[in-house]
């Protein structure tokens, strides 16, 4: 098969290409072998403590939403750039070639468009614009101390009282949620049923709400991107819940199914792997093998 691109696909890199190199702010334009923090490092940016890091966040977000590019993968109803696969792939080649970050974070590869297939009409007139301007960040509240692998398993449990649920329990492992402005999450609100089917899916719409507190999980390198999330009483909405209760494992594999398919962060590994052999194949590399690295 052929795999160089057609005419279109040719005509469509060399205008993303063109657009990169005349928008993105200086500070993504790293040293080619700094390649492996480029995919987050938005998110991250967002909230530094310098006000240059925070304004080269703002100005990249700015750049992709004028040109109607923050969520490639959305149809353009909602505000998405409406690309096909392939135009998924060329994008994400010359964002990732380019070490430019995505504009967005989770919200835009998997809770948008799992609010397009499974939200209510307020949910995505609330949430999706947000997500498109930069404003918001979500994290992901699956996994907990006693339900990874197993997920079906997970025990944080929401109660519902009048036009609220009530949630009490435990995430783990939630990247970035020391940056992100909102959750979503599974809950457990009927412990009776089989597993699978007691599952609800919720939205939290601020991570400063009452009871839900944000600790650090250090990994072994001392580097701070994982947490771990506590949730005492937090009081979510009844319209926050997204699908039916107790069908939100079905909500939440659609999810999946959109974190699993993301192009653009295979198209990213690929380019870093790339660099790594770019880079050990330099007279840089040569001798950093010599030294075996230290
Ligand atoms: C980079 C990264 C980012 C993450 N970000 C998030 C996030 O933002 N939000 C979130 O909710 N979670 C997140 N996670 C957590 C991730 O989803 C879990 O790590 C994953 O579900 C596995 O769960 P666990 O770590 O508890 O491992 P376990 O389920 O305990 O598995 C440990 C080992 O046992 C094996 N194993 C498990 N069950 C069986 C079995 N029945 N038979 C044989 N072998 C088995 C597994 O293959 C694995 O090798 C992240 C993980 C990583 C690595």
């Amino acid at each position: 098969m052929d795999w160089s691109d057609t005419a279109d696909q040719a005509a469509f890199r060399a205008e993303v290409r063109a657009f990169i190199e005349a928008r993105l702010p200086d500070r993504y334009t790293h040293d080619p072998f700094d390649s492996g923090e480029h995919f987050v490092q938005w998110v991250f940016d967002r909230h530094a403590e310098e006000p240059e890091l925070r304004e080269a966040a703002r100005e990249w977000a700015r750049a992709l939403a004028d040109r109607g590019w923050v969520a490639p993968a959305w149809p353009a109803e909602y505000g998405g750039a409406g690309l096909t696969s392939i135009e998924q792939f060329v994008f994400g080649e010359e964002m990732a070639r380019a070490h430019a970050p995505p504009v967005g974070g989770n919200g835009v590869v998997m809770l948008g468009p799992t609010l397009i297939v499974h939200g209510s009409e307020q949910q995505r007139r609330e949430v999706l614009p947000r997500m498109l301007g930069g404003d918001y960040v979500y994290a992901q509240g699956y996994s907990e101390p006693g339900a990874g692998s197993d997920l079906a398993s997970l025990a944080t449990r929401a109660e519902r009282d009048g036009d609220e649920y009530v949630i009490n329990g435990q995430k783990i492992w939630t990247s970035g949620a020391h940056y992100a402005d909102a959750l979503f999450m599974l809950v457990r609100t009927d412990p009776a049923a089989p597993k699978h089917r007691g599952i609800t899916f919720l939205l939290v719409p601020g991570m400063d709400t009452p009871g839900l507190e944000v600790r650090p999980l250090l990994d072994m390198t001392y580097g701070h991107y994982f947490n771990e999330v506590f949730f005492e009483n937090v009081r979510v909405p009844v319209a926050q819940r997204v699908g039916e209760e107790n069908r939100g494992w079905y909500v939440g594999m659609t999810l999946l199914d959109f974190e699993r398919s993301g192009v653009a962060g295979a198209v990213a590994h690929e380019q870093n792997v790339a660099q790594l052999a770019a880079f050990l194949a330099s007279p840089e590399g040569a001798a950093y093998r010599r030294t075996g690295g230290w």
